[in-house]
């Protein structure tokens, strides 16, 4: 088989040239002065995609997964009651992190096609006062969801818990602001809306963090997992000593692909997947199918998931449109994978065009396994959307 023609998944999707060319640079040594610089570069860089966050910076060498596991086990200590908020599966796996790592858990969570509301956190605060920290994930990516995180972790800061937030898939696409809103540790991956490569983790660490982590035995110390090792090495010793050796070839690709939203400009950039996911949304209802998420205000804006028609199965729908159309789609994750599919419009995907093709793919293979969709009306709903914007497209 060949290349897809077109990546509209959830992720990892396609980079742009510039960073396909960067992630193919020289590789240098970590310690020549050239590359320290392109280190400590890359770190002001995520910081300015976190809104200019005062918070450290620290670039984990593995999938984000790597940042969300070292900051559970970084954060917790055995008995520490703890608050998960899971409105999706990403939601409901870091809860089995914080109970494994010892955590006395409480868990709110709520429908995969909802999001957390933040009168109920206050509830469970004035119940259970004794909550140290509250972990919430921004964009559920599975369930093309979105907490509101500016309104939830400020009540968490004002009972003193410390917040934890999976960002992985927000930002680049959606405002994260750790400063403003109160958010002591995020977690960003480059492969979502910055369409950069898939090796690395984006962590932005507050001071009350720090403070939190050092006092706590249990943080992983001279280790791969250990958000210290990255403080009291690298940081603290003036940014000349790596704890272990970064992956060079990654830095150089999420340079690139920072620099391409940073030169375009973050709202800029907002806005376009703001625009790519209201006409994917469009065009979905349009087309006679329906968004997975409650509501447009709760809906993500780097994918749209779209619950399953009756008359064709996921697997069939995923794999014919990739083989007739050389268009790749998401399946759900977890358990939500028998019942919705996903439009990624992430990155590069969510620029010119591609949201219709998208949508084509999907309502065509549809089309062809006679289940009935105006996919003609769907792609005419979502173009009127485009266009209404200041232009989708890399002349614009
Ligand atoms: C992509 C993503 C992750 C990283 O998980 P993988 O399955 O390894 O890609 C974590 N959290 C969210 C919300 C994500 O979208």
């Amino acid at each position: 088989m060949h290349q897809p023609d077109f990546t509209l998944t959830a992720g990892p999707i396609s980079a742009s040239p510039r960073t396909l060319a960067a992630l193919g640079s020289p590789i240098v040594f970590d310690y020549d002065p050239v590359f320290l610089e392109r280190f400590a570069a890359l770190e002001r860089k995520v910081a300015a995609l976190y809104a200019g966050t005062k918070s450290d910076i620290v670039l984990m060498q593995g999938e984000a997964v790597l940042g969300l596991e070292a900051t559970a086990r970084s954060l917790v200590r055995p008995g520490m009651t703890c608050l998960n908020l899971a409105s999706g599966v990403y939601g409901k796996w870091f809860g089995r992190w914080l109970a494994e790592y010892g955590a006395d858990l409480v868990e709110l969570e709520v429908p995969y096609d909802e999001a957390v509301d933040p009168a109920a956190v206050e509830r469970v605060f004035r119940e259970r006062p004794e909550i140290e920290l509250v972990s919430v994930v921004h964009s559920e990516t599975p369930s093309g969801t979105v907490n509101p995180i500016h309104e939830i972790c400020p009540i968490a800061k004002r009972h003193g818990a410390l917040t934890i937030v999976d960002c992985v898939s927000s930002l680049g696409g959606t405002e994260v602001r750790p400063d403003d809103w109160g958010l002591d540790v995020c977690i960003a991956g480059p492969q979502k809306c910055l369409s950069g490569p898939p090796g690395m983790s984006l962590v932005a660490v507050s001071d009350d963090a720090w403070a939190a982590i050092r006092a706590n035995p249990a943080a992983p110390r001279g280790s791969f997992l250990s958000l210290l090792d990255w403080k009291e090495t690298w940081i603290e010793g003036g940014r000349t000593q790596f704890p272990y050796t970064p992956s060079v070839a990654e830095v150089h690709g999420v340079s690139a692909a920072c620099d391409d939203v940073l030169e375009e400009g973050l709202p800029a950039v907002i806005e376009r997947h703001d625009r790519a996911a209201a006409a994917c949304r469009a065009g979905i209802r349009a087309m006679g199918l329906e968004p997975w998420a409650k509501s447009d205000e709760i809906a993500t804006n780097c994918v749209t998931a779209v619950r399953k028609p009756d008359g064709a199965e996921i697997a069939g729908i995923l794999r014919h449109a990739r083989e007739r159309y050389g268009v790749m789609l998401s399946a759900g994750y977890g358990e939500l994978k028998p019942k919705l599919l996903r439009i990624g419009h992430m990155g590069v995907a969510s620029r010119s065009l591609n949201v219709v093709v998208g949508l084509s793919a999907l309502g065509r293979t549809l089309a062809d396994f006679g289940v009935p969709v105006r996919t003609g009306d769907g792609v005419e709903a979502a173009l009127e959307v485009l266009s209404a914007g200041a232009g989708v497209g890399s002349a614009a």
